[in-house]
């Protein structure tokens, strides 16, 4: 079994305890991990603050040259790490490749961004410079989800700002991220970067510790209220990704054919478990009917298998958790709609769910009203358009959603009024490195991403000039 460590203050060092990480495709231990202590939590927030003054003060350039170094680490360990990955977390071998291509990607393009002084003012009485500051340490904290790519979207700004850092990742998919410890070990100066695991019990002390200036968050939205919560004591700076609850709309006009698969692919890829899959479907009554089937003929064709084999399309879910939530929804929706495809555990060791469609379910239904986070969607139908923009924005939740049509204008005039951070046309899940990424309502605050991005893990500093 491979051996993992956690990283503080430059060094690979073993926790204070060990943790069993399960293979969520077979139930069995993966590898044995360490798990860090409070002691060690501080340890690791002292190196990054002894760490940050020198790294502040280096320049960008030198910064992003090391970022950068990182991201050709990453590609040169591409099919050691996906292969850990769909071990750890139960993605297909293809969508761990892809996750870890993404990560690669997104380090490089997010490193490229620059933090130039603007000149607010220049005249005869004063000049003006917006300046921006790192803030400090900052705590990023990672969900089971994506466990590479998320640390992907965290770091480079964060140091490339000049920051240091402290991540933990969740418990259940701890190994990727440390695997990732050991190839930056070499790179970053001793504390820049530090990573430490839990069994989520860590992540309320750091969002308490005195020693971090702000927290970068990915997560539920029930934890994110006590990030929040317990962000107030020290007026940390907060980006919090929080669950979404995504609607896609399909008009009248929509070819129920063509659409399906993207809807399909949108709403199953990693198994549902993504904060901007497709969670509910309002689809038009006129298409209503061609539209479950033909999303179900996809569902029952979809091979469910360990992701290490070759052909799977949908692993098991990540952990027993989220499996006994989703098969409890399932069996919630068989009261309060019809079950087309799949409907049931797979008989075999593993969290496997076939992909299931539901129709015939509305509003006022957990699974139309929660989010389900897991391969199971409802179909509910409408009528008036107005009437299902409406129902789609009445959720709490607000991080993405999308409209299907054949009439682009009809599909952008409902989309400006869809209330969520990103609106999808004709398709869903699309997003990169280039676009502010960010909930609305309790989706979350704050955006990833683009120079908005960048600027979260800066403090604005204005310096005035009087002239003569
Ligand atoms: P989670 O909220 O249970 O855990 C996320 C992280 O928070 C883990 O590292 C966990 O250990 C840590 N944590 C637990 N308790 C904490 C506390 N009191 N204080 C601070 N940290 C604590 O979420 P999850 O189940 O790992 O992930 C699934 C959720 O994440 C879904 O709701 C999904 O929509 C959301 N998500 C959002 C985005 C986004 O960008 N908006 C992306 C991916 C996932």
């Amino acid at each position: 079994m491979a051996e993992y460590k956690l990283l503080i203050d430059g060094k690979l060092v073993d926790g204070a305890a060990v943790m069993d990480v399960l293979n969520p495709a077979t139930e069995e231990v993966l590898a044995r991990c360490p798990r860090a202590s409070t002691e060690q939590l501080d340890e690791a927030v002292a190196a990054a603050r002894a760490a940050f003054p020198a790294w502040s003060r280096t320049s960008i350039a030198e910064r992003r040259a090391l970022i950068l170094k990182f991201a050709d680490n990453i590609e040169v360990h591409a099919e050691e790490l996906a292969r850990l990955l769909t071990q750890e977390q139960g993605k297909p071998l293809s969508e761990a490749g892809a996750e870890i291509g993404y990560s690669v990607a997104f380090i490089r393009q997010l490193a490229s961004y620059d933090l130039p002084v603007q000149v607010l003012e220049d005249n005869d009485t004063r000049r003006v410079e917006l300046h921006r500051r790192p803030l400090g340490v900052v705590g990023a904290i990672i969900p089971w989800n994506f466990p590479v790519l998320i640390v992907a979207f965290k770091l480079p700004f964060a140091l490339l700002a000049g920051n240091t850092l402290v991540i933990k990742p969740a418990p259940t998919t701890p190994l990727s991220t440390l695997r990732l410890g050991e190839l930056m070990a070499g790179i970053f100066p001793a504390g820049v970067v530090n990573i430490i695991t839990d069994q989520n019990d860590l992540g309320a002390q750091l969002t308490t510790h005195p020693g971090i200036a702000k927290i970068s968050f990915t997560g539920s939205t029930e934890t994110g209220r006590k990030v929040m919560a317990s962000a107030a004591a020290s007026i940390k700076r907060l980006t919090l990704e929080l669950g979404g609850n995504d609607a896609a709309i399909v008009l009248a006009d929509a070819d129920p054919v063509k659409v399906a698969p993207g809807i399909f692919s949108g709403a199953f890829m990693n198994a549902g478990q993504i904060c901007l899959a497709i969670k509910r479907v309002y689809a038009h009554s006129d298409i209503y009917d061609a539209l479950c089937a033909e999303l179900a003929r996809l569902a029952e064709e979809a091979v469910v298998d360990d992701g290490l084999k070759q052909g799977a399309q949908i692993g098991p879910l990540q952990n027993k958790a989220q499996y006994e939530k989703v098969k409890a929804l399932i069996e919630e929706a068989r009261a309060d709609g019809t079950i087309i495809a799949g409907g049931r555990p797979l008989d075999r060791p593993g969290y496997f769910v076939r992909p299931t469609i539901v129709r015939d379910i509305t509003d006022g239904t957990r699974l139309v009203d929660e989010e389900q986070f897991g391969p199971v969607l409802p179909m509910i139908r409408f009528d008036d358009p107005e009437d299902a923009l409406t129902r789609a924005n009445s959720s709490d939740m607000g991080l993405g959603g999308s409209i299907w049509s054949a009439d682009r204008n009809a599909a952008h005039e409902l989309a400006t009024r869809m209330e969520a951070g990103t609106v999808w046309m004709n398709k869903h899940l699309d997003f990169g490195p280039t676009m502010p990424f960010g909930g609305a309502k309790q989706s979350g605050f704050g955006v990833e991403f683009a120079q908005e991005g960048l600027h979260e893990f800066t403090q604005v500093h204005v310096i005035n000039e009087a002239k003569a």
